[in-house]
């Protein structure tokens, strides 16, 4: 078992972000509402995300390091609906077959927290907050061929930073703190409220951004887009801001990157690298998140339908006159 968990690893863990994306979607599916995240070696020699949500109760923590054991789906007509952030229940069976994890909770109401060995799956009494702190050590210790594909501190780094800026931008009534070698790299204060997007926006992809962009809100039916365009120095300096979510889950997905490319090219004519931020509201079951397991891919019931409509959240914000 260990073995296929580590084949199931490869799929899951590619390198520390994903574990970073991972925890953070765990913490946030626990209801956080601030989230810490402490680094070392960029992530391969520890990687811990600590929250402040509901915990996991004591005789749940072994369960929660088994494949397929998830406490967010009870049965297979919920796939259809799936609204949390994980579902699978690979994630940390996953990274514990690949590292040295320690799962330390307590749950909401429970007097004392318990820490667990996930080597060992001793579990002893521990102190802390009502919350839950994932720490993993020595990412691929054992997976030496693995561990070759890692790059410097530095660039590890900064993928883990933007799986975090991922998630704060989706979450501005979340908090985010990240540590490296003690050192705080990043804090993303709580922006509560109708106007949180903006200032989170600002916080996160810089007051810039939000001052070469222009607002989106485009309403079609089971469709909502609302998010920033990105004007062309905008799109110029900052070609990579191409953040898209479809129900508050980060999505690389080629029919929406190339509804906004065609946004783009129409409007502003030659401009192929866009900028924006594009927060998407589709009825779930309209969508497929259970196509990867990274779940960073999406399967649209009518991709066609979701093409137009950010294309035309675009093209509207972007054709805009402007004061
Ligand atoms: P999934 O998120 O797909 O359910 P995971 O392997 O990521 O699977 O997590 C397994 C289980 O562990 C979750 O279903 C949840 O019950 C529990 N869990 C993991 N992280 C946390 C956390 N930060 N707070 C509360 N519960 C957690
Ligand atoms: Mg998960």
């Amino acid at each position: 078992d260990e073995l296929i968990s580590q084949i199931a690893a490869g799929e899951v863990v590619e390198r520390p972000a994903s574990v970073v994306r991972e925890l953070v979607d765990n913490a946030m599916d626990a209801g956080a509402r601030s989230i810490t995240l402490r680094l070392m070696g960029g992530g391969t020699r520890l990687i811990s995300v600590e929250d402040d949500g509901g915990g996991i109760a004591p005789d749940e923590l072994a369960t929660a390091l088994k494949r397929h054991a998830t406490s967010k789906i009870g049965n297979l007509d919920e796939l259809e609906s799936v609204m949390t952030m994980g579902f699978r229940g690979e994630a940390l069976a996953a990274i514990n077959s690949v590292s040295e994890l320690t799962l330390l909770s307590r749950m909401d109401g429970q007097p004392t927290a318990f820490a667990l060995d996930g080597r060992t799956g001793e579990i002893r009494p521990a102190a802390r907050a009502v919350g839950t702190t994932v720490e993993v050590k020595e990412l691929f210790f054992s997976t030496p061929a693995r561990r070759k594909f890692l790059k410097s501190d530095s660039t590890e780094l900064a993928h883990c930073i933007e799986a975090v800026r991922r998630h704060a931008l989706a979450r501005p009534d979340v908090g985010f703190a990240i540590w490296h070698e003690g050192k705080l790299v990043e804090q993303w204060r709580v922006h509560p409220g109708a106007a949180g997007l903006e200032q989170r926006l600002a916080d996160v992809l810089g007051e810039e951004f939000v001052a070469q962009s222009i607002a989106v809100e485009y309403n079609a039916g089971p469709l909502k887009v609302i998010g920033r365009a990105g004007l062309p120095d905008a799109a110029r300096s900052r070609p990579d801001h191409q953040f898209a979510y479809v129900n508050g889950r980060f999505v690389r997905d080629k029919v929406v990157m190339h509804g906004a490319r065609s946004a783009y090219e129409d409007v502003l004519h030659g401009h192929k690298q866009p900028a924006y931020a594009l927060f998407m509201q589709i009825d779930p079951t309209l969508v497929d998140v259970n196509v990867h397991p990274t779940k960073i891919e999406v399967r649209f019931r009518d991709s066609r339908a979701v093409h137009q409509a950010v294309r035309h959240a675009l093209e509207n914000a972007l054709a805009a006159p402007r004061s």
